[in-house]
């Protein structure tokens, strides 16, 4: 595995809409493991292909693992989800504000409106199909990745948007995705 770099608002790769991923081979799997890699050390809690330069439509997601995350999510605290061409395929109608931020946006947040619920179909990293029930941070993740997937960007839906002060940089690493 290998970190990869993570491209910044500005990139036209961040605008397009990503392909569709056709092959789950040997160069695929490499994306998926350097994409787990990069969102851990970046710290994020999710990053789409497009944010390493690859238009491909393929998510990475992984809510922390610290004690705190552990005692609120149970077993999703930590659990790695890759998720090839993922499509929302059900959405609540209860719709919440929330803060984001983005790896490829560094220092701004956003309140941001969402389902509080998702399903989300796709594939796993060898292909297999795959769907998850999302709530709260959770679904708000895979909806902001897969926004990305389709050139989309939190500060393009946010009701507002903020510059961090510099001191809360490290409190809010974590909400990046
Ligand atoms: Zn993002």
């Amino acid at each position: 595995m290998a970190l990869r770099e993570i491209v910044l608002l500005g990139d036209d790769v961040l605008r397009k809409k990503a392909r569709k991923v056709t092959s789950f081979d040997k160069k695929f799997q490499r994306l998926v493991d350097d994409m787990v890699e990069t969102m851990i050390a970046a710290p994020g809690v999710g990053l789409a292909a497009p944010q390493v330069g690859v238009s491909q439509r393929v998510i990475v997601v992984r809510l922390p693992d610290d004690e705190a995350s552990r005692e609120e999510y149970g077993d999703e605290a930590g659990k790695v989800y890759i998720v090839a061409n993922p499509d929302i395929v059900k959405a609540s109608k209860n719709i919440v504000e929330g803060v984001e931020g983005c790896l490829s946006i560094p220092g701004y947040y956003g309140a941001v409106d969402r389902p509080d619920k998702v399903t989300v179909k796709g594939f796993d990293r060898h292909g297999k199909p795959m769907r998850i029930k999302a709530e709260g941070w959770l679904a708000r993740i895979f909806q902001h990745e897969i926004d990305h997937l389709n050139g989309q960007l939190f500060i393009d839906i946010a009701n507002k948007v903020w510059e961090a002060v510099p001191e809360d940089e490290e409190a809010e690493d974590e909400d990046t995705a």
